[in-house]
Order: C-alpha cells, then structure tokens, then sequence
C-alpha cells in the first residue's frame, strides 16, 4: 500500500529528538510523502527545512488563526523568496479558529484573506484550518477564492461546506477524526464526496485515531485512517489507497 500524508507537523518540538527515526519508520511501511505543514514563522522554517533534508518531504508555509497578531503575512513571504526550494507546495495552514478564541474574528479573517491573497500571487493552492467557524469560513472562501486549489484539512463536514466542497471541486482530508465516534454522522457526507476529492492526513502529532488517542499521533498510523475511510466509501482499500494518493499528488503538483 502507498500513503501520501498531506498533513503531519515533524516541525513539531515533541518530534525533536526523535524526528529521524520517526520519518524512517514512516517510509519504511509505506509513506512516500509527507507534507510538514507550518502554523507561523518559526515552524514554516522548520518545514522548508525539513523538506530540504528529506526528498520525501514537502513544506506548506503559512500562519494558522491562533498566532494572529504574533505573525506577518510579508514574513511568509519573505520566507517564500528567500528559502523556496520548489518544495514549498502550498500555504497553509490558514483559516478560522472560534473554538480558541472568539473576540478576534475579524482579524482572524483579515489574516486568512491576506493569506489567500498570497497563495494567488505565488500560484499555490491553499490548505485551511476550521474549528467552529464553518460558516465564516463557507463565506471567506466563496468570496476570497483561491485561484490554485483549497484543501479542507481535517474536515468536519456541514452542509454548507459540502455543498461548496462538491461545487468548487475542492478537496478535503480526513484524518484520525473519522475514526471518533461522533463521526457517524459523516456517513451521508461521505456519500456526497467523491473519492477523487479526498486525501488523507494525521496531523501528527495530534488527533491520533481511534485506537491510539493518548498516544503521539505518526504517519504511521495512515492505514487505521484509510481503512475507517474506505468503510465510509465502500470501497476496496487497495483502490481507495491509489486514488487518495494519485489525488494529492495532483493537488500539490508533485511530479513522480
Ligand atoms: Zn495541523
């Protein structure tokens, strides 16, 4: 089987000691890629990075909601120009967190726009963060759309947001939270959703699936993940595995 983790964060702190070894175990059982996905300044750096030392990395660059404030748009930028290695293959992760904090919305949205605004002028697609905001983040897109593709990270499916999903043709990830058990309620969603619109992700070293939660999430875990995803999808996993992987290749202009 070939895994393609569109989001995981070996640019994390809990993964310094043990970063090597832990990309090692990942391509050992099957992991081709990985997308190190940064959430400000610093842990954009480390994905560039870390996309420089490993072929089988690849760096997303942006700032998540909760740094607003702490963290320039022109300083991922910056880091755009000066450090591009032609591995940087989108912005992210950006978007709308009301789950955190609820006072800042607008500027969560200013910075999220600026960050649209962005991927367009770089032609990358873009990666987004929603928690609680679903319906300003429905609105964000269908007025900000972004020119070069949008992938909803760790999607939690509404109606709003699938009906934009399915008309824009965007693509969504599922990760460890398909295999909670609030996730039933996704079964018609997923019905919705083509395969071809799907990728999979950790997010580690957060959201380990059902049964690791407690444990530090790696992409060693993507098979739990397929495999609750091909349940939804009714499908072989074999096949969901190459479309899943075939489509995030695609969205991120890797040439094999
Ligand atoms: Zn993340």
């Amino acid at each position: 089987m070939i895994y393609y983790d569109t989001h995981a964060h070996y640019n994390d702190e809990k993964f310094d000691d043990v970063v090597d070894e832990t990309i090692k175990e990942c391509l050992d059982i099957g992991v081709h890629y990985i997308n190190n996905i940064g959430y400000n300044i610093e842990s954009s750096k480390k994905a560039i990075e870390l996309s420089k030392k490993y072929n089988e990395c690849y760096a997303v660059i942006g700032i998540h909601p909760s740094d607003v404030g702490k963290c320039e748009v022109e300083d991922i930028e910056k880091l755009y120009k000066n450090l591009n290695n032609g591995k940087i293959v989108a912005i992210g992760e950006i978007g709308l967190d009301y789950y955190w904090v609820k006072d800042n919305k607008e500027e969560q949205k200013k910075l999220f726009i600026s960050q649209i605004d962005l991927a367009n002028k770089l032609k990358l697609p873009i990666v987004v963060h929603s928690r609680d905001a679903s319906l300003d983040t429905y609105l964000t897109l269908k007025e900000h759309p972004a020119k070069y593709g949008t992938l909803l990270h760790c999607f939690s499916p509404t109606e709003d947001l699938v009906r934009l999903v399915v008309e824009n043709n965007y693509m969504v990830a599922f990760g460890g939270n398909i295999t909670y058990n609030r996730a039933k309620s996704f079964q018609k969603y997923m019905d919705m959703i083509p395969a071809t619109q799907i990728v999979i992700e950790t997010d580690a070293p957060y959201l380990p699936p059902v049964p690791l939660r407690g444990t530090i999430n790696t992409s060693k875990n993507l098979p739990i993940i397929l495999e609750k995803l091909a349940e939804y999808k009714h499908m072989d996993v074999e096949e969901l595995s190459k479309i899943v992987y075939r489509n995030s290749l695609e969205f991120f202009n890797i040439k094999e």
